[in-house]
């Protein structure tokens, strides 16, 4: 078994600590700034905020997250639609309990279930099955909504739901493919980086290969895990990266990643769901960078089997700069409704709902720092 204590020892950290300041300050003094590295992960923003590191680095580095929580990637009116859903009294939504609060234009899930909507909090998309085969009446529809980590047990669930011969389920698709969002990052001059912390996760799926497309743009990229010295590690490796003429996608998180990546997992994907074109707050419509329900289970594909009982409208909601955040052009300390009009209790932006969101967590981490 794997012992997680030999990445928790305080000892250790520090030790790498003691080496990695002094090699990040040579490389503030070499460029004259502060280095940026974007941690795609908001998993690796709560472990970052967590530890400390923010902290200790920040003289030398600002660690700025990027568009790695899956509800706050979520497009408004990919929210509207599935709160438009919840309104038909014919449908049972099923849901991983962070999107209950999220913000739409006019309604969360949570009020639409105070006002009579059947919506419920599962703990695994398969446990939608169960319902749909106790209410064989009603539709029931999983909001799918998360990364490369998630959508194999999507896949998986629509998978048991066509052998099972359930006909009342289906899945509002709003998967996202992490790499084609950060390749669009890539592509977008105002976003100055150094270098990306690549999610641990998502690469135990994809594997380092998934990544391999950044070696095109030679850039410092180190796949990492989540413990303390993990993340040290990977920044170390990032800035001696930053040196090399040729620049690789190292994975620094081999005892969970493989090459190829989880090939049986990736093989589940591919026959139950198809890129597709889709919408990212933040980032706007990007091509294939969603995974849309494939023909060979279209009967389990939502947007077409079930209607919406009135209009949706969708609009931007009002002072919210996750979109900005989404991209790290801004902290959540920018926004000027942070800890104020907006807080965990009342969001007012999805970045604040999320468990992964960057303004939940500097909320929970941070923001003793600044007066409110
Ligand atoms: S603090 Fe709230 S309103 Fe501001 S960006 Fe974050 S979620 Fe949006």
């Amino acid at each position: 078994m794997m012992n997680l204590q030999v990445y928790r020892n305080p000892k250790t950290s520090k030790d790498l600590a003691e080496k990695l300041i002094p090699l990040l300050q040579e490389k503030q003094e070499q460029l004259g700034r502060k280095l940026r590295f974007m941690e795609v992960c908001g998993t690796h923003t709560v472990a970052i905020s967590k530890s400390g590191i923010r902290d200790l680095l920040s003289p030398y580095v600002d660690l700025t997250s990027g568009p790695g929580c899956p509800v706050c990637v979520t497009d408004q009116s990919d929210i509207d639609q599935m709160i438009g859903y919840a309104r038909n009294e014919n449908v049972i939504i099923t849901t991983f309990g962070d999107m209950m609060k999220v913000p739409g234009s006019s309604s969360t899930l949570y009020e639409q279930r105070a006002l009579g909507a059947d919506v419920r909090v599962v703990y695994s998309p398969s446990e939608s099955i169960e319902i749909a085969k106790e209410n064989p009446d009603k539709m029931v529809v999983f909001l799918g909504v998360g990364f490369e980590t998630t959508t194999p047990s999507i896949a998986m669930s629509m998978q048991r739901a066509k052998a099972e011969g359930v006909k009342n389920f289906a899945v509002y698709s709003a998967h996202k493919i992490t790499t084609v969002a950060v390749e669009a990052l890539m592509g977008d001059d105002t976003v100055n980086l150094d270098g990306f912390l690549l999610p641990g996760n998502v690469s135990v799926i994809i594997g380092r290969q998934g990544w391999s497309f950044l070696e095109n743009y030679n850039f410092p990229s180190v796949i990492g895990g989540f413990e303390p010295l993990d993340l040290l590690s990977s920044i170390y490796q990032l800035t001696l990266e930053m040196d090399k003429e040729k620049k690789s996608v190292i994975n620094n998180y081999t005892r969970v990643v493989k090459e190829e990546g989880n090939l049986k997992a990736q093989q589940l994907v591919s026959e139950v769901f198809t890129p597709a074109s889709m919408k990212w707050r933040g980032l706007g419509e990007i091509v294939e960078s969603g995974l849309e329900v494939s023909s060979l289970y279209e009967m389990y594909n939502a947007k077409k089997r079930v209607s919406q009982v009135e209009p949706v409208v969708t609009r931007e909601i009002k002072g919210c700069q996750c979109g900005e955040i989404l991209k790290g052009k801004r902290i959540p300390f920018e926004c000027k409704l942070f800890a104020r009009a907006c807080t965990p209790e009342r969001p007012v932006g999805p970045c604040m709902v999320s468990s992964e969101g960057s303004c939940s967590i500097y909320y929970q981490y941070e923001r003793g720092k600044i007066q409110i």
